[in-house]
């Protein structure tokens, strides 16, 4: 047969043009599929994981999986103008938010932009939102504490700047209102604060950046909000988002406190991406690298070194479990993680123990070293006593003839566990919080009958104000208190107890 010259010609014409094509299938490429927030893409040989890329409507998306001649975007907004064979571009550039002070006192998406009708923010900086951790080399160990205001935490789980805390309890535990507390306690700490919520109702964001406001916290906040009718992608990024803004002002030197609501919905929302970019489901039908996912993030959480800058984020993720199974998927990757965890046990809700703190359960691995000495000098032997009374608690059903050291353990124990009792939105200052514990610690509780415990506590902090503020100055300034200052509260303290009784 044969080959005449301009057939051949022909051939070599169309293999150019093909091959003109593949070397555009470089920086640009074709949807294959879309769907449910999630598009197919073939074409982009060169992206880049978590690379930003431009759907031919100002569509965005970020790049989750890399395939051999596919690859997974994830979209952030409305997927439904998004058809098969649309063009997608590259961007080069890994998905970034804005950052800064314009952010504080605002509600924005995952994406940075406003959602609370305040108008524009107007900051130029911007941010990758996936980043390396920072490096053993540039981090110093935790040691200044951040105050929670909550007795039963700063007393027994102290939290200090830097660290991974994590809150775990069922639904309705009061695990948000730990968060918030925390957040509004940081009014006077000069500690800039971001909440993260994902997969919330929208009306309970609200609600939150409500109660922020009203207690004179919102302007040193920045909500970021994913809320549940956002799709799952927007879920996905938010935690990174948030982390991303907390960095800037760590690497400020500021001292920055993030709360993850919760987690929980975060590994639900990665789980409904992997699933839809067809990986390979694993335990409970998360993918392989959920670990890591939680992992990343809370590596981010750092407390720096004088050299570079001092700056600090301590980070409290939230899991929910189902019916206090702690040792589900997710609990057990991010306890594993964190530097302990504040447990909440829904019994203990139901039977007015509020917070419902689990003192058995919950441990702090750092936070210690970062307590100031006065809480450490009166709080050293209260766990150990809450825990023999919730051994005793068992014989104390039987009533019957109790010998009289078991009868103290209880009746201590009961009184320690009211003291810790503590509403919402009360949260106190460190040295209040000593002198209470003060009178456990040297059982003037024992005077007084267990439904007057708050009663008591609260007149005495007010009695201590209006008449001691200079033992209160003296502890403040010493940060322990001091031989001098021991023996005159036990003075004072056991005067104002009789009178009490009277
Ligand atoms: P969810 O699982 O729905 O997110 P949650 O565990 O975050 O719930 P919260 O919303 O914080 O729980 O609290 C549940 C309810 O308990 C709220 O109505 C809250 O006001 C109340 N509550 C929480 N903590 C306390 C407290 N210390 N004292 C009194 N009430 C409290
Ligand atoms: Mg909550």
């Amino acid at each position: 047969m044969e080959i005449k010259a301009n057939e051949i010609s022909a051939l070599i014409k169309e293999q150019i043009k093909k091959y003109q094509n593949k070397v555009e299938l470089l920086d640009t490429g074709t949807v294959i599929s879309v769907g449910d927030g999630v598009a197919m893409v073939h074409g982009l040989k060169n992206a880049m994981l978590s690379e930003l890329v431009e759907f031919n409507n100002d569509v965005f998306g970020m790049i989750l999986s890399l395939d051999e001649d596919s690859v997974g975007v994830v979209i952030f907004g409305d997927d439904s103008t998004i058809k098969e064979d649309d063009i997608v571009t590259r961007t080069k550039r890994v998905v970034e938010i804005p950052v800064g002070d314009d952010f504080l006192g605002r509600v924005v998406n995952p994406l940075g932009q406003p959602i609370d009708n305040l108008g524009p923010i107007n900051s130029i900086k911007t941010r990758p939102i996936e980043r390396i951790a920072p490096g053993v080399i540039t981090r110093q160990s935790v040691d200044t504490p951040l105050q929670t205001g909550i007795k039963a935490i700063d007393s027994m789980i102290p939290i200090g700047r830097g660290q991974r805390e994590l809150i775990i309890g069922d639904r309705q535990t009061g695990k948000t209102a730990i968060a918030i507390d925390t957040i509004i306690n940081q009014k006077n700490e000069n500690v800039n604060c971001v909440y993260v919520a994902i997969g919330q109702k929208a009306s309970t964001v609200a609600q939150v950046v409500e109660k922020l406001r009203v207690h004179g916290a919102l302007s040193y906040t920045t909500i970021v909000a994913a809320t549940a009718s956002e799709m799952a992608p927007m879920q996905y990024i938010a935690p990174y988002s948030g982390v991303t803004l907390a960095e800037e002002w760590m690497e400020q030197g500021k001292d920055v406190l993030i709360v993850y609501d919760d987690l929980s919905k975060h590994a639900v929302a990665y789980r409904t991406l992997s699933l839809l970019l067809r990986r390979s489901p694993g335990r409970e039908a998360y993918p392989g690298d959920v670990f890591y996912l939680h992992s990343r993030l809370l590596e981010r959480a750092a407390k720096l070194s004088k050299e570079y800058g001092g700056g600090s984020i301590t980070a409290l993720p939230i899991i929910e479990t189902q019916a206090g199974d702690i040792s589900a998927y997710i609990p057990t990757n991010v306890i594993s993680i964190t530097d302990g965890q504040i447990f909440l046990q829904s019994d203990l809700f139901a039977a007015g123990q509020r917070p419902a703190i689990d003192t058995g359960l919950s441990v702090s691995r750092v936070g210690s070293a970062a307590q100031i000495k006065a809480i450490k000098q009166v709080s050293g032997t209260i766990k150990i006593e809450l825990a023999n009374y919730r051994e005793l608690q068992a014989f104390a059903q039987f009533g019957s003839d109790l010998d009289k050291t078991t009868k103290d353990v209880l009746d201590h124990g009961a009184k320690v566990y009211e003291l810790l009792k503590q509403n919402q939105y009360e949260s106190m200052d460190v040295y209040d919080q000593v002198i209470q514990l003060f009178t456990a610690k040297h059982r003037f509780i024992k005077k007084i009958e267990l439904d007057k415990i708050q009663d008591y506590e609260k007149s005495l902090i007010s009695y201590m104000h209006t008449n001691h503020q200079d033992l209160i100055d003296d502890m403040k300034e010493n940060k322990k208190i001091t031989v001098d200052t021991e023996n005159k509260l036990k003075e004072i303290i056991n005067k104002f107890t009789n009178d009490y009784i009277e």
